[in-house]
């Protein structure tokens, strides 16, 4: 097969990471026969120090064209980058939030994975841990109430505002169907959060859901309260395996679901459209104070590629030979700084991405 991959090495960590993962795949397309195209484009402060923007239109066009995009991190640090003296829209992140509009990207897939190997950095008492978790939380990205007229108004010297949460059925059921498919790729349960007790947006989403549900009778649906599941997280997360919800819910969620894994660099994440296109990253951000020490783990971003190859390309087989390989650098004792624990061997970011390499 052969794959045209975009990669946006971005700033800080994310130039390393992405060379990592590369590396990863450059394995996995040798091992399996593979053509994998390469093109790099730039974003965030790397582009803005050569383009003046933090995204051209160029590049975007060379991402449309691609058949998915596997991203580092951009940004700077906040407080001291000369790129946070420029207007908002200039700004690195402006790069991000223009990519995913260009692309239309309107679902968002956050894994929360709790390893063995790991458990110690899990918040959660150990009677929880113990059993691990394998959470994909999937969270609506272009509608609800970030993107729904908002307001603020005085009225008789009262200042009130005003944000409203819309969804229609298309945008509902768009994001249901890919739910349903991913959820067929892995425990086949789904779980439909919303707060349809409340709100007419909520049990639009839970009809809808339903109806799609129809389609799909080998996984099992249930349908959760937002409160009830933010409870449920920490008290028996193992319960899950893709949570579906809107942008805010799943704003909320997915982060509270990260933390419980305790391992930021671990994290992995994808956006997808209504093909099989889809943008590619780490969950976490370009990390300026490890930037070029070969410090970084670079294991979100190669469990990125490998939801890449999963989800845009369908090489499931190819995605669990990357798992594996991730989990076996773990099993062997191998841990960057950030996850380091005592007994364990100390690598760089390189020595990590060539150890998981070696385990194709
Ligand atoms: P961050 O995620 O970059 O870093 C938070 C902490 O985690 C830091 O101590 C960092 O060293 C550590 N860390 C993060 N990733 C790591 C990894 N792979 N290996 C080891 N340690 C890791 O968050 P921040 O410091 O708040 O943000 C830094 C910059 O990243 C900002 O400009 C922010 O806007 C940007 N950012 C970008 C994205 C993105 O590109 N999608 C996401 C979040 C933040």
């Amino acid at each position: 097969m052969r794959l045209n991959i975009v990669c946006i090495p971005g700033d800080g960590i994310g130039p390393e990471i992405v060379a990592e993962a590369k590396k990863v795949l450059h394995k996995v397309a040798d091992k399996y026969g593979h053509e994998m195209v390469f093109k790099d484009i730039l974003m965030g402060g790397a582009s803005i120090d050569v383009h003046g923007v933090p995204l051209t239109d160029e590049a975007i066009a060379i991402a449309k064209a691609a058949d998915a995009v596997l991203m580092g991190s951009i940004g700077g640090d906040t407080n001291t980058s000369p790129w946070y003296q420029l207007p908002p829209e200039k700004r690195p992140e402006a790069g991000l939030l223009k990519i995913r509009k260009a692309l239309n990207l309107f679902a968002n897939l956050r894994p929360a994975v709790l390893y063995e190997e790991l458990a110690a950095a899990c918040p959660l008492k150990e009677e929880i841990s113990a059993a691990g978790f394998d959470i994909l939380i999937m969270r609506e990205l272009t509608g609800g109430l970030y993107f729904g007229e908002r307001k603020t108004v005085e009225e008789n010297g009262v200042r009130k505002a005003i944000d409203t949460l819309t969804y229609d059925e298309n945008e509902i059921r768009r994001i249901a169907i890919k739910g349903f498919d991913i959820a067929r790729k892995r425990k086949k349960k789904l779980t439909s959060v919303d707060k349809a007790n409340v709100l007419d947006s909520s049990r639009l989403w839970r009809a809808v859901v339903n109806e799609v549900a129809k389609e799909y009778p080998d996984v099992k649906v249930e349908h959760m309260l937002v409160d009830n599941c933010a409870m449920q997280l920490v008290k028996d997360p193992a319960q899950f395996d893709v949570v579906l919800t809107e942008n805010m819910f799943g704003d909320i969620l997915s982060d509270e679901a990260s933390m419980v894994t305790g391992s930021i660099g671990m994290l992995a994440s994808a956006s997808l459209n209504d093909t099989k296109f889809g943008l590619y990253e780490p969950s976490h951000g370009s990390a300026p104070d490890i930037a070029g020490k070969d410090l970084a783990n670079p294991i979100a971003t190669i469990l990125s590629a490998s939801m890449m190859l999963r989800y845009s390309f369908d090489l499931d087989q190819e995605a669990d030979a990357i798992d594996a390989a991730v989990k076996k650098v773990l099993q062997d004792g191998y841990r960057t700084g950030d996850i380091m624990s005592e007994g364990c061997k100390k690598v760089g970011c390189k020595e990590m991405g060539s150890l998981i390499t070696e385990r194709i």
